[in-house]
């Protein structure tokens, strides 16, 4: 089925009014819509935050302007002098103020028993004609509440194409559609204690490394190779080491293929280089842009990337070099 896009406008445009209407029900005040975006696939409205204005209660507007579509609603318009001779009649009418200076004339929206609006666009004639409306995105800029929706068709497509993401998420987590939020809460428990844990496992691993000593200058090395460490707790160690004292710090971590989220990619390994900033003739950025080749940073600090084959081999001739150095 095609539709003009004069219609489509106008329908997204009456289905913008009627939800507004329904949000103003719902938190008990006028709203202020600063402007409407009508596009060929979505629509975005921008309304000035107010308390309450939650997904809970824009998901309870959504169902009432549902409701009144399917009940049907009729369009009308008034006109009045101006936006003052409007207000006496229609106290709780909302106008874009900015909009509308001095004195014109003034074209007031109504929706059945639900919605008043100074409005001078294009409408449908009941809201039956705006057929079904979806909200497809929230969020929050400063004060001001982005709210997309689709109208009609649009929102159609758009059902369609988000029940079928939702399937696709049911089906990699072996969730079925009543259990799958219940089911996602607890796979983002479940990483955040594999996250904490894996931090643990990570920091003791780095803390068990038996330093090597420099008797003649007192400066200690600390190397090591490990598998699939967070990097963050990494770059921590050797922050903390090269701050503490005369130190240098060389820490390979390789990462499996599966932990990159793609099994397809090559397996890596990341390269840290640190050393205490009163060791200048030890530059870190230049030893990994020389013998790790990708990566580069500051003379104290760089960190490279290698292929997991050639770990060894380029921390041997990094501990090498540095030993030499020393
Ligand atoms: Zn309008």
């Amino acid at each position: 089925m095609q539709e003009s896009p004069e219609f489509a406008f106008a329908r997204a445009h009456t289905a913008e009014h009627a939800f507004v209407g329904a949000l103003q029900n719902l938190v008990g005040h006028t709203l202020s819509v600063v402007k409407v975006e009508h596009r060929e696939m979505n629509n975005t409205a921008f309304i000035k935050t107010v308390p309450d204005m939650e997904l809970g209660l824009i998901m309870q507007a959504q169902e009432n302007v549902n409701q009144l579509i399917k009940t049907g609603r009729k369009i009308m318009s008034h006109t009045f002098s101006s936006l003052e001779e409007a207000k006496k009649h229609f106290p709780s009418l909302r106008a874009n103020e900015e909009r509308i200076v001095g004195p014109q004339q003034v074209t007031v929206i109504e929706i059945e028993n639900h919605d008043l609006a100074a409005c001078a666009k294009d409408h449908v004639t009941n809201l039956t004609e705006c057929d079904f409306f979806l909200v497809t995105r929230v969020s929050n800029s400063g004060n001001i509440t982005e709210i997309d929706f689709s109208v009609g068709l649009q929102a159609r497509e758009v059902a369609k194409h988000t029940l079928q993401k939702l399937l696709n998420i049911c089906n990699e987590t072996g969730a079925n559609i009543n259990s799958v939020e219940n089911t996602v809460k607890k796979i983002k428990n479940q990483n955040e204690k594999l996250l904490r844990d894996l931090k643990n496992y990570s920091r003791k691993s780095l803390d068990a490394i038996q330093p090597y000593s420099v008797e003649k200058n007192s400066i200690t090395l600390y190397h090591g190779i490990f598998d699939d460490l967070m990097d963050s707790e990494i770059r921590a160690f050797a922050d903390k080491k090269i701050a503490n004292g005369k130190a240098v710090v060389i820490i390979a971590n390789t990462h499996s293929a599966e932990s990159n989220n793609n099994p397809e990619s090559e397996p890596t390994a990341t390269i840290v280089v640190a050393a205490n900033e009163s060791l200048k003739d030890i530059d870190c950025n230049r030893i990994v842009k020389e013998i790790v080749g990708r990566g580069g940073g500051k003379p104290h600090f760089a960190t490279g990337l290698t292929k997991i084959d050639d770990t060894s081999n380029i921390v041997r001739s990094i501990v090498t070099l540095v030993k030499n150095k020393l």
